[in-house]
């Protein structure tokens, strides 16, 4: 099928990349569980290896089920084109890899995923690559934040731990006027809710483990491109606008045009950081994401459900959850996420610690684990987990305080997850 323009969301997320196996005839796209590729003869061997034809040749570079659903994301996106990845953080460092150098920065959002705090803070030291944080709700801070050696600005449409809405076309403002990619984690989000690229961003990255997957079965990531950006406006990025060395002196932007960040994500990234997914992966991602807007749709349901009943209860203290008129973000959500503020949200337990404790142990649905956009219920009580190396005035900065519980809202009867909080808040409250 021809991914016209004219395809909604719903049809896309089924046939966008895929075509019937030309050698089969198989419907559903096979699994191309291969290495290699044999050459046509070695005239097309030199071709593809001089990046002059395009094709298959090993599969840590490319594999026909993983292009398929890299087409797919990339389309769902609005992007020119995707690489998938062994995860949502190989996403990451593979979005700043391009961009980065030793002594170059990215200004990143205090609200983050846990992991890409730890990732960003510690991690990304060893490559000479810093992380500077700030509260991308103060727009002035944000501006300040970016100076000559930032090389990125990286937020999560919705982000963790607690639904925040980032206000995404006024950072892209910021971004643009630096001369500097924005890049946004719209995991949480899924490109169902949120579209980052029509508020400005370059690059979307993606954890597909979580909503797009839907089922908790592999770990997956994928790097989006806009194909938006003029990589050659400075001297910023030598690694896609000068001559790369091991392609014989080819520049990536002058030779692939909008599709220069795909490509080197794949010959260049893939092939030495060497962060491949495997076809299972892509396999079991691309039956999740036949049926993503549907999922969607219950998730949001689900969580404004199971936020205003928590948010009526007495035994809570506040919810977060943006899609609540009492939210500060809830005037976002039309604009940003028209179709809902996702599932993901914390809230708030009178009894603090304890009772947080209490509630997790007691529920029966909900299943106390470090992840999130799975089809079932689940909760984490950070403070004892994720967040436990951390002192309680930086827990609370966190948005994960000892009072504080997430959840990630599945896509049951809403009335047995209300029914199961009820029973295990009784309990809690003990
Ligand atoms: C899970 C997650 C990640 C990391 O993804 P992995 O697949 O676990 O590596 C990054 N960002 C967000 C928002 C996530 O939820």
């Amino acid at each position: 099928m021809s991914d016209g323009p004219t395809y909604g969301f719903d049809t896309l997320q089924i046939h966008a990349g895929a075509r019937p196996d030309p050698a089969t005839g198989a419907r559903q796209t096979p699994i191309y569980q291969t290495t290699a590729y044999v050459f046509r003869d070695a005239d097309h061997a030199a071709a593809l290896f001089n990046l002059q034809e395009v094709g298959y040749i090993y599969s840590r570079l490319t594999n026909p089920t993983v292009a398929v659903l890299q087409e797919r994301v990339a389309t769902l996106e609005g992007g020119v084109g995707a690489v998938c990845c062994s995860s949502g953080h190989a996403a990451q460092i593979m979005a700043l890899f391009p961009l980065m150098g030793p002594g170059m920065n990215v200004v990143a959002s205090t609200r983050l995923y846990g992991g890409t705090v730890t990732q960003f803070s510690q991690t990304i030291k060893r490559f000479g690559w810093e992380a500077k944080f700030v509260d991308f709700d103060d727009l002035d801070a944000v501006k300040a934040a970016i100076d000559d050696n930032t090389r990125a600005v990286f937020c999560e449409a919705i982000a963790n731990p607690g639904g925040y809405i980032t206000d995404l076309d006024e950072i892209s403002k910021l971004s643009d006027a630096a001369g500097v990619p924005l890049i946004v984690d719209n995991t949480s989000a899924t490109p169902y809710l949120c579209r980052p690229i029509e508020h400005g961003a370059t690059l979307v990255v993606h954890s597909t483990t979580k909503y797009l997957t839907g089922n908790g079965t592999v770990t997956g990531g994928c790097v989006v491109d806009s194909g938006k950006f003029d990589w050659s406006a400075s001297d910023k990025f030598p690694s896609l606008s000068a001559p790369e060395p091991a392609y014989h002196g080819l520049k990536f932007h002058e030779t692939f045009g909008p599709l220069a960040f795909t490509f080197h994500g794949i010959a260049v990234g893939l092939r030495d950081l060497g962060m491949t997914m495997n076809p299972q992966a892509a396999h079991y991602t691309l039956m999740g994401i036949e049926t993503l807007s549907l999922r969607m749709e219950r998730h949001v349901e689900n969580a404004r459900k199971v936020a205003t009943w928590l948010e009526a209860d007495d035994r809570i203290e506040y919810v977060t959850y943006a899609g609540l008129e009492s939210s500060p973000y809830f005037d976002r959500v039309d604009r940003i996420c028209p179709r809902g503020a996702g599932g993901l949200f914390t809230f708030a337990v009178k009894g603090g610690y304890d009772a947080c404790i209490k509630l997790v142990n007691a529920l029966e649905i909900f299943s106390h684990v470090a992840n999130l956009g799975d089809a079932r219920s689940l909760i984490i009580h950070s403070a004892s987990t994720t967040h436990r190396q951390l002192t309680p005035e930086q827990q609370d900065a966190a948005g994960a305080g000892q009072n504080v519980v997430r959840v990630s809202i599945g896509i049951e009867d809403a009335d047995d997850l209300i029914a199961d909080l009820d029973q295990a808040l009784s309990k809690a409250a003990h």
